[in-house]
């Protein structure tokens, strides 16, 4: 194996991780400093995290007959999931090109991976080859980012049902994106007993306090909550994630900034000769390099400081492909003012 690499930003325009580029306001931030000052350090963590947990209820409209759990960022979640029902002789299963933690994952826990390519073209689900896999494979788990990353994405819904009706194990639909998208399968918690619901604050600007959580019926949950380590979530992003979700509208003000600025930077690149670009529900935008090598483009971004992320290479589908985070205004014009000088270069 390889471990998951991180490439160093130092000094450079970060759009390669889907991170908020928004602060919050002075005010706010001297307030939560207020709050940390309080916090007892030299005591362990609450280790069911309660008060937050209720905040999150009452913040996202959680219905009562859910049941929460919270994992150091949803990585961590993924993790405890596919340690839960790890087996070799089982199958995980997730439409690819995805997220690569699900086929990482499933590696440590030696367990057998098996992804579905998504339509060529546009990246949807292709209700036939996800089902007869299913039917073939009878996979344990199957994770469904919703929206897909990195091609952005949604599923259509009805596929989606499908799936999880046809499902012999658990479904679990990962909404990293959940706040740029408008869409969720939250509503459908009550009618699926296989179905478990995932999101995190990382992309909503805490991608620094590691903070995801999983939604679904206690059933699971409660099977779940034997894995997780009990102290999983220092005091610290515990009273901070509580202190920014009673100020929820200033994290719901900044997604709707950039869901503005995605349209404008998706408008852009589409008119950008030699970029073909994909609509996008969440945070960041794939596009594709035509007659022109991505491996160029994204060495010479890099070189006038700017870091998006490389596809090429990473999956079939996914040739000379790269993935920009969409920023503010200001920084997505940089990006796409350097961007185009290096298309003008080329000829
Ligand atoms: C970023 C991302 C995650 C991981 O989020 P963390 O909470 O920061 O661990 C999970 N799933 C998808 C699809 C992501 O893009």
């Amino acid at each position: 194996m390889q471990a998951y690499h991180v490439p160093s930003s130092a000094g450079l325009l970060k759009l390669d991780a889907m991170e908020n580029p928004y602060v919050w306001p002075e005010e706010l931030r001297q307030k939560w400093l207020q709050v940390l000052k309080e916090v007892p350090i030299n005591r362990y963590p609450d280790a069911d995290a309660a008060a937050l947990k209720e905040r999150l209820r009452t913040v996202l409209a959680i219905p009562d007959y859910v049941s929460i759990m919270l994992g150091n960022g949803s990585d961590e979640l993924i993790q405890i999931i596919a340690l839960a029902l790890a087996r070799s002789d089982r199958t995980y299963l997730a439409p690819e090109p995805g997220f690569v933690m699900y086929r990482l994952i499933s590696q440590t826990v030696n367990t057998g991976f098996c992804g579905v390519q998504l339509n060529p073209d546009d990246f949807s689900m292709e209700r036939t080859a996800m089902l007869s896999a299913i039917e073939e494979r009878q996979p344990a788990l199957i994770f469904i980012a919703y929206p897909n990353n990195p091609t952005g994405n949604l599923f259509d819904r009805e596929i989606v049902l499908d799936v999880i009706k046809h499902a012999p194990g658990l479904v679990v639909i990962d909404e990293a994106y959940h706040a740029f998208a408008g869409a969720s399968f939250m509503e459908y918690l009550d009618d699926f007993d296989n179905l478990l619901v995932m999101r995190t604050l990382s992309k909503s600007g805490l991608a620094g306090l590691r903070l995801g959580y999983l939604l679904g019926k206690s059933a699971w949950l409660d099977e779940l909550e034997k894995i997780r380590l009990p102290y999983n979530i220092n005091s610290l992003s515990q009273k901070s994630a509580e202190f920014i979700l009673s100020h929820y509208e200033v994290l719901a003000d900044q997604a709707a900034s950039i869901c503005r600025n995605r349209k404008e930077l998706y408008r852009q690149l589409s008119e950008t000769d030699g970029i073909k670009a994909w609509p996008s529900a969440a945070n960041f935008i794939l596009f594709r390099t035509l007659g022109l090598d991505a491996n160029r483009i994204f060495t010479g971004l890099k070189a006038r400081g700017v870091l998006i992320k490389n596809l090429h290479g990473s999956h079939s589908l996914l040739q000379n492909c790269l993935r920009v985070t969409v920023s503010t205004e200001k920084e997505n014009t940089v990006f796409i003012d350097i961007l185009r000088q290096i298309i003008q270069s080329y000829h």
